[in-house]
């Protein structure tokens, strides 16, 4: 063997002298016995159809949780104005808890000071809709005024969350024609007013909403005011319990696009 390997290595390496000398190598390269290669006739064939497993044992991959529309069971639209504040991170863990996904509208003076809950309300499914940057009641104000209100709001809540809002609350639930067509959104006002801004009790407040929703009912309550938030895991409860499903104003009035006037489905 020792005797073989000199033989091919002198070879090779005179091949390769003489070569250099004539210039035609560049590199020096030593050439070894190939090794001897696998026989592929000798490889299993695979047969020609293949056992399939019983698709009867195998897990079922986890379909979607599709829930019916609101044209087929009974909602209701929980809604938050004025926030986001501080009250709205508590707020957000009582609708995650209890799987609900709400409406904000949301005053745009906030919105920049509050980003990581404004990211996280709509990373949860909530919706954001327009509440006016400063709250003026804008029918006292130039369509240069209200043009701004508008727009710097839904410009900060798209910078904001990625997401510009298709819904508007005007103030005080004061609209007119000239706010319509300047805001050119939906104008969302409610069936229910909890009146949460002068009774500060949780459980009134929640005794009201449940007294009074039916399906189809917008809800207005506001997130800044803890009594209010306080009052949600029961309101949801109640709701539940009377066959109502609370639901966003988008699945409620199925993606409104019309500029007027909604006050319940
Ligand atoms: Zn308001």
């Amino acid at each position: 063997m020792g005797l073989v390997c000199l033989i091919i290595f002198c070879g090779s390496f005179m091949f390769v002298v003489s070569n250099f000398h004539r210039g035609a190598v560049k590199t020096v390269s030593l050439h070894w016995p190939t090794l001897p290669q696998p026989n592929h006739s000798t490889k299993p064939q695979m047969p020609s159809v293949l056992v399939q497993p019983d698709k009867s044992t195998l897990p079922k991959p986890a379909e979607p949780i599709k829930q019916p529309s609101c044209a087929e069971r009974a909602c209701v639209a929980l809604t938050f104005d004025d926030g986001p504040a501080a009250a709205t991170e508590p707020l957000l863990n009582h609708l995650a808890t209890r799987h609900v996904h709400a409406t904000f509208f949301v005053l745009g003076m906030y919105v920049e000071r509050q980003a990581p809950i404004m990211r996280r309300m709509v990373s949860e499914g909530h919706q954001v809709g327009n509440h006016t940057w400063d709250h003026y009641r804008l029918r006292d104000f130039s369509p240069a005024v209200i043009t701004s209100e508008v727009q710097r709001t839904n410009d900060i809540v798209q910078q904001v969350t990625g997401v510009r809002p298709t819904i508007m609350r005007p103030p005080y639930g004061e609209t007119n024609l000239t706010i319509m067509s300047i805001s050119g959104l939906p104008q969302i006002l409610w069936s229910i007013d909890t009146e949460d801004w002068r009774d500060r009790n949780s459980g009134v407040i929640a005794q009201r909403v449940i007294n009074s929703a039916s399906s189809g009912a917008i809800i207005l309550l506001h997130d800044i005011y803890p009594t209010s938030v306080d009052a949600v895991p029961a309101i949801i409860d109640g709701l539940r319990a009377k066959g109502l499903e609370p639901v966003t104003i988008d699945e409620l009035l199925d993606k409104p696009t019309e500029v007027r006037e909604y006050r319940h489905r």
